[in-house]
C-alpha cells in the first residue's frame, strides 16, 4: 500500500528504523541537509537521528516550556548527559559548578562519569540552613569562574527553592552557562528559559508523563547553536526516545496541566494537615510559611502552587525495642500509598529517605512523599488515620 495521508490530527507512531529515500539523488540530498542538524528535517533518514513521532512530542513540550526547541531522550539522565556533554571540549573544558542539593543519580553521574572517567574539574556549591546563600555564591563565582552552573529549581529531597533570577543574573555577570533541572517545578510553575537560563532539562518520567509507566527525558533551549550540538550528540550517542514512548508521551502531555494543578492542591492540603498534627516532628513543603524558601517559592510560582513533593519526619523514629514510627506509618498507609522509588506518578507514593540517602540527612525518620492526583478527601483520610494511630 502506498503511504496515504489520513484525516487525523495525531502524528502516528512511525516505527521505521530507516526511512525510504527512493534514489541516490534523494539520499545524497538528505545526507547533505543532515549536516545542518534540523530539528524537524524535510527528509527523515534514520530514527536514531530524528523521528517524526518524537518531533511531534517535542513540539508539545516546546509549547509548555515556551522555548525555541526541545529534544527528547530516553531518560532524564540521558538529557542531563546531553545538556552537559555538548560543553565538554577535551582539556579545555574549564570548571563546572553543581549545586549540592540535586538528584542522587545526577550526583553519582558527576562523581562516576564526569570526574572519574572524564577527568573534569567539578566543584560543588553547598546550601546552608536550607537555603542557597547568594552573596556566598558571588564570592565562589568570583574565585572559581566556572563555565557552567547546574542546579534544580526545587531540590530533592529538602525542597529548597533556588532564588533563580538572582542566580541567573550572577551567572550572566560572570559569563557562565546556566543549566536548570526543572523536573520538580515543571513548566506549569516556572519557565527558566524565559528568565535567561541557557538550557532546561526534565526527567519526563515524572510529571510530564505522570503515570509512572514511561521513562524519558528532555533538553530544552532557545539558542540554535546549542540545539545543533545537542541534536548531533544525541544522534551519535544514541540517546533518542523511542517513537512508541514519544506517542504515549504526546497523549499524556494533553492532561499535564490539569494533573499538575491537582498534584499541587493535594500536596498543599496534606502538608497543612501534617504541620498541625502531633505525630509529625517536622514537615518541609515550600508552600508552608515555615519552609526556609517559602518566600522565594511565592515570588517565582506566583501563587500557582508549590509543587507536589513533601518531606516529613514522623515523631519517635528511634523507639527502642519497638517498631519505628516511620515504619508504622508506612505500614498503616500501605494499602493506598506504596513505597515506590520514583515520583510524579498519578498515585501518591513514598520513599524512606535514610534507606536511599543513608546518613546524609540528620533525621532518620524522614519520608519523601510524592503526592498524586487521587481524590483529596480520601488521601486526607488515609493520612489522618495513620497519624492518629501513631499517637495511640
Ligand atoms: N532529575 C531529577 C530531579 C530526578 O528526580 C531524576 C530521577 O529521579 C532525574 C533527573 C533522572 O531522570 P530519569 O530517572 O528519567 O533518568
Amino acid at each position: 500500500m502506498k503511504n496515504r495521508k489520513v484525516n487525523t490530527t495525531n502524528t502516528p507512531v512511525y516505527r521505521d528504523a530507516g526511512f525510504y529515500l527512493k534514489d541516490a539523488a534523494t539520499t545524497k540530498d538528505a545526507f547533505e541537509k543532515e549536516k545542518d542538524h534540523a530539528r524537524s528535517p524535510s527528509t527523515y533518514i534514520y530514527s536514531r537521528y530524528r523521528n517524526p513521532t518524537v518531533v511531534a512530542a517535542e513540539e508539545r513540550i516546546m509549547d509548555l516550556e515556551k522555548c525555541e526547541w526541545a529534544l527528547l531522550t530516553q531518560s532524564g539522565m540521558s538529557a542531563i548527559d546531553t545538556a552537559l556533554s555538548i560543553f565538554q571540549r577535551g582539556k579545555d573544558t574549564g570548571r563546572w559548578l553543581f549545586f549540592s542539593e540535586i538528584y542522587g543519580g545526577t550526583n553519582s553521574f558527576i562523581d562516576n562519569v564526569l570526574i572519574e572517567r572524564r577527568g573534569l574539574d567539578i566543584h560543588r556549591f553547598y546550601s546552608s540552613d536550607g537555603v542557597y546563600d547568594i552573596a556566598h555564591l558571588d564570592t565562589v563565582l568570583n574565585d572559581l569562574r566556572p563555565g557552567i552552573i547546574y542546579l534544580e529549581i526545587i531540590s530533592n529531597p529538602m525542597l529548597i527553592v533556588a532564588d533563580v533570577d538572582k542566580i541567573i543574573e550572577l551567572a550572566k555577570n560572570y559569563g557562565c552557562v546556566i543549566i536548570i533541572d526543572n523536573t520538580f517545578a515543571t513548566p506549569y510553575l516556572w519557565n527558566p528559559l524565559r528568565n535567561g537560563a541557557d538550557l532546561v532539562i526534565h526527567s519526563a518520567t515524572k510529571y510530564l508523563a505522570g503515570h509512572g509507566n514511561l521513562t524519558g527525558g528532555v533538553v530544552c533551549g532557545n539558542d540554535h547553536d546549542l540545539e545543533k550540538a545537542a541534536i548531533e550528540y544525541r544522534k551519535l550517542i544514541g540517546h533518542m526516545l523511542s517513537p512508541d514512548d514519544a506517542y504515549r508521551l504526546t497523549t499524556l502531555l494533553k492532561s499535564f496541566e490539569v494533573r499538575f494543578i491537582r498534584h499541587c492542591e493535594n500536596a498543599s492540603r496534606l502538608a497543612g494537615i501534617m504541620e498541625n498534627h502531633p505525630a509529625i516532628e517536622s514537615v518541609l513543603y515550600p508552600g508552608l510559611n515555615s519552609h526556609p524558601s517559602h518566600n522565594i517559592a511565592k515570588k517565582y510560582f506566583g501563587g500557582k502552587g508549590y509543587g507536589a513533593m513533601i518531606t516529613f519526619d514522623v515523631i519517635g523514629y528511634n523507639r527502642p525495642e519497638k517498631e519505628s514510627n516511620r515504619d508504622r506509618f508506612m505500614e498503616r498507609v500501605s494499602e493506598k500509598i506504596k513505597l515506590i522509588p520514583t515520583l510524579g506518578d498519578a498515585d501518591t507514593i513514598l520513599l524512606p529517605i535514610e534507606a536511599v540517602w543513608g546518613d546524609k540527612y540528620p533525621y532518620p525518620g524522614m519520608i519523601r512523599l510524592s503526592v498524586g492526583i487521587e481524590n483529596g478527601n480520601e488521601l486526607e483520610e488515609v493520612l489522618i488515620r495513620a497519624l492518629d494511630e501513631i499517637m495511640k
